[in-house]
């Protein structure tokens, strides 16, 4: 592997030709419904830089939503991918199984939140493991009912369609969408605060308010399952107040519920711990995990207490492709090269520079109305000075602006006003603070 210079550099304008070409195949052959983020076509990509077609390095805050968490092209993955591949790509779990998903579900029962006795099963995508957890709470509670939060983002087939709330772009044109699916009110402290600041600081209080609404309009006898992000991801990087989701939990325990927490997006040291669910210190009965568990390879995972887990018949659960060997092989070298370079550590660093130096800008700019987040994985609300209006466009207008000038950044929220951070564990300093700066000079421009 030749290493790539771990420094953004502009070769041509953004987009380039080479790249430029790529983007007219794309039209004539790609359906329109795939969109892309960034203008360049992707070559190379190491630690916190992608290179693009043209040979422009790019500093990489968003890990490709999120997955190459400990790095692209992380040492010990390419190794692994490239030893398993060697072996065999591919056997079927469900045909002739191998040891590599064995190693993987043991490592998930011993690193996620909870001692008691565990067991997991492996899919390919997000979404398809949460369908499979909702498939597994409704086995073991035999009941049917659903509850999702506002803002929630659970994926794109047609179970998480109907658990994900915001309808552009993802579900509109799409349904009709599964039935019993329910959706209640999420603490969401920047806006809670215009109802008073007790809901917003508490979150208890606007745990009980959520827990009303399931309670009057759904009823615990025919809920199967609550599933939650403990920080919520596309819907705007939102962490509830202390005290919203063991309140939940604790509602969920007493009337047969399964808490389901979709860790899609902030597992495997993300947030700085290795599980958001720890910084509340709860255990839930389910947690889904995929993004960051394999830098990149395919692969997701349900993990839970073992009566829950076993509820399904044998053979319930499955796929063609769930726990492939080289996507497994990925993830037991991106746990490796987790707790052997306490990149947990390195994700709680990030927070602190990246909250550094974002509210030393809020303080100066109120077009920034909050800066949140835990570990590396920290986002800016944009509002219309000194009110919480949303101001879309230039969140629009920033992500444009640092794309132009060889920064990878994306957006979110579901009022499209959320600039959010994603870099990898493996980013220098220097390089964040180059990225943070770019943006500090676009905000003053704009
Ligand atoms: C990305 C994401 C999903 C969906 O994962 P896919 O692999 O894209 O299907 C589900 N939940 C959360 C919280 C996510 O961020």
């Amino acid at each position: 592997m030749t290493p790539l210079e771990q420094s953004r550099h502009l070769a041509t304008a953004i987009p380039g030709p080479r790249s430029q070409q790529l983007i007219d195949r794309k039209a004539a052959a790609v359906s329109r419904g795939v969109g892309t983020t960034m203008p360049v076509y992707a070559a190379r990509a190491q630690g916190g830089i992608v290179e693009d077609v043209d040979g422009n390095r790019l500093i990489d805050l968003g890990s490709g939503i999120a997955v190459t968490t400990i790095g692209n092209a992380a040492p010990r993955v390419v190794e692994a991918v490239g030893a398993q591949t060697a072996q065999f790509t591919h056997t079927c779990f469900m045909v002739t199984p191998y040891e590599g998903y064995v190693a993987v579900a043991e490592a998930l029962n011993r690193l996620t939140p909870g001692d008691g006795e565990k067991r997991s099963a492996l899919f390919n995508s997000g979404s398809e493991a949460v369908e499979n957890a909702i498939k597994i709470a409704r086995s073991y509670t035999h009941k049917s009912a659903v509850v999702s939060f506002d803002h929630a983002y659970h994926g794109r087939t047609n179970l998480t369609m109907a658990l994900t709330a915001k309808v552009m772009p993802y579900k509109h044109g799409f349904g009709p969408f599964a039935p019993e699916i329910y959706r209640a009110p999420l603490s969401y402290p920047f806006r809670d605060a215009e109802f008073g600041k007790e809901l917003a600081t508490d979150g208890a209080l606007a745990a009980r308010r959520a827990i009303d609404v399931i309670d009057k309009q759904v009823g615990a006898d025919n809920l199967a399952a609550v599933i939650i992000e403990p920080i919520q991801g596309e819907g705007g990087f939102i962490v509830p107040a202390e005290g919203f989701l063991p309140t939940l939990l604790e509602w969920c325990r007493a009337n047969d519920v399964v808490f389901i927490a979709d860790e899609v997006q902030t597992g495997f040291a993300r947030t700085g711990r290795m599980f958001a669910c720890e910084h509340e210190g709860i255990e839930p009965d389910l947690i889904v995990t995929a993004k960051g568990i394999a830098d990149g390879m395919p692969l997701s995972a349900v993990t839970g207490r073992v009566e829950i887990m076993d509820s399904p018949h044998v053979s319930g659960l499955g796929g063609t492709y769930g726990g492939n060997p080289v996507a497994c092989a990925a993830a037991l070298a991106t746990i490796e090269t987790i707790e052997s370079e306490n990149m947990v550590d390195r994700a709680a660093a990030i927070e602190r520079l990246m909250k550094d130096r974002l509210g030393r800008l809020q303080a100066e700019d109120d077009r920034i109305g909050d800066v949140r987040g835990r570990g590396a994985m920290i986002a800016v609300e944009l509002v219309e000075p000194g009110t919480t209006e949303p101001d879309a466009a230039l969140a629009k207008a920033l992500a444009a602006g640092a794309h132009a000038a060889g920064v990878i950044v994306l957006t979110c929220g579901t009022y499209g006003n959320v600039l959010r951070f994603l870099p990898p564990l493996a980013i220098s300093d220097e390089l964040l603070v180059e990225g943070l700066d770019v943006l500090a000079l676009l905000l003053a421009d704009l």
